[in-house]
């Protein structure tokens, strides 16, 4: 495996590719190949290929159906999902979500039965002897994996330097305070020195958006996100948000009465302010700014596990990445 290969696999995970770009490294190199359909597919297998993973990766267990329960609903004892989690819990990940409710069995017409994503190839197998299938197991097989590993996220870039699809980790400073829409999906704007973009958080991402809500203009923050375009616009879709800062609030408060202490009142714009009580009024009475408590603190927030996209690396990984050892 050549080097242009290792390059060409990272490319597919980190930016859009197109088919011609695929053909091209399989004709320098002589290889044969089958194309399906329209022939996308050599695009990720030939990635698969050169994606050595010499850097950080984990372990998924694959278990298949039998074809004649393909696109049936899926037939595992949830309860043995939640024990396995339970139990392996330190060296699996994502075998449920927040509030208990299995993720490892898809939901889509694939002939994946369920999928268990961990640490080692121990890990998952012992997973395997803990869910209790409800249905015939075909086969299963255990993969070497990108997936839990951050991988498509490289060295941060600047605002004006975003490229559509192409994933991106922006260091930006918040320039808006967030606006939960309709549907409860919260947006805000991101400032660096090139640029303003809109930063979103979608339903989905359950109590994440419970951080983004508490971010005020000034905190410093690192986001790791899709890039979409709408009409020419930008939007940050959040996949991880590292708080670096978290900067001082304020808030504007009306000073006591010097003569009785009653609560003041603005007599209108430019008009200063005047005592409620006993109608006094002075130059002296302003606006006191009050630095508000803030309780958000810094550090890594990612959206619940069920809006996990498969690369994004869960909290229980930091610090559990590991590096291939190629030297014999
Ligand atoms: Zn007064």
């Amino acid at each position: 495996m050549c080097i242009r290969d290792r390059e060409y696999s990272l490319r597919v995970v980190r930016s859009l590719v197109e088919k011609k770009d695929a053909l091209a490294l399989l004709n320098k190199h002589d290889v044969d190949f089958i194309e399906y359909k329209n022939g996308r597919g050599i695009i990720g297998a030939l990635a698969a290929i050169g994606g050595t993973l010499d850097d950080d990766f984990t372990y998924e267990l694959l278990t298949y159906r039998m074809p004649e329960n393909w696109g049936t609903e899926r037939q595992v004892d949830q309860e043995s999902i939640r024990e396995m989690d339970n139990a392996l819990s330190d060296c699996t990940y994502n075998n449920v979500d927040e509030n208990g409710k299995p993720l490892i069995t898809p939901r889509g017409p694939d002939p994946v039965l369920y999928g268990v994503r961990g640490e080692n190839p121990k890990a998952v197998y012992d997973a395997m002897c803990m869910v209790k299938p409800l249905e015939e197991v075909e086969r299963w097989m255990i993969c070497r994996s990108n997936q839990g590993t951050d991988q498509h996220f490289s060295e941060p870039i600047k605002i004006n330097e975003l490229t559509p699809y192409n994933p991106a980790v922006v260091e930006g400073t918040v320039d808006s305070i967030p606006e939960t829409i309709e549907g409860g999906h919260v947006f805000f704007k991101l400032k660096d020195d090139t640029g303003v973009v809109t930063c979103a958080a979608y339903e989905p991402t359950g109590s994440f958006r419970d951080i983004i809500r508490q971010l005020r203009s000034g905190d410093k923050v690192t986001t790791y996100s899709g890039v979409s375009i709408h009409e020419d616009e930008y939007t940050l879709n959040l996949e991880k948000l590292v708080i670096n800062e978290v900067a001082p609030e304020y808030q504007l408060v009306k000073p006591k009465c010097p003569k009785c202490g009653g609560s003041t009142e603005s007599m209108g714009r430019g008009q200063g302010l005047r005592c409620k009580k006993c109608g006094y009024r002075g130059d002296e009475l302003i606006e006191q700014e009050v630095e508000i408590e803030r309780t958000l603190e810094s550090g890594i927030y990612l959206p619940d596990r069920g809006a996990h996209r498969h690369l994004t690396k869960p909290y229980e990984r930091y610090g559990r990445e590991k590096v291939l050892n190629l030297e014999v």
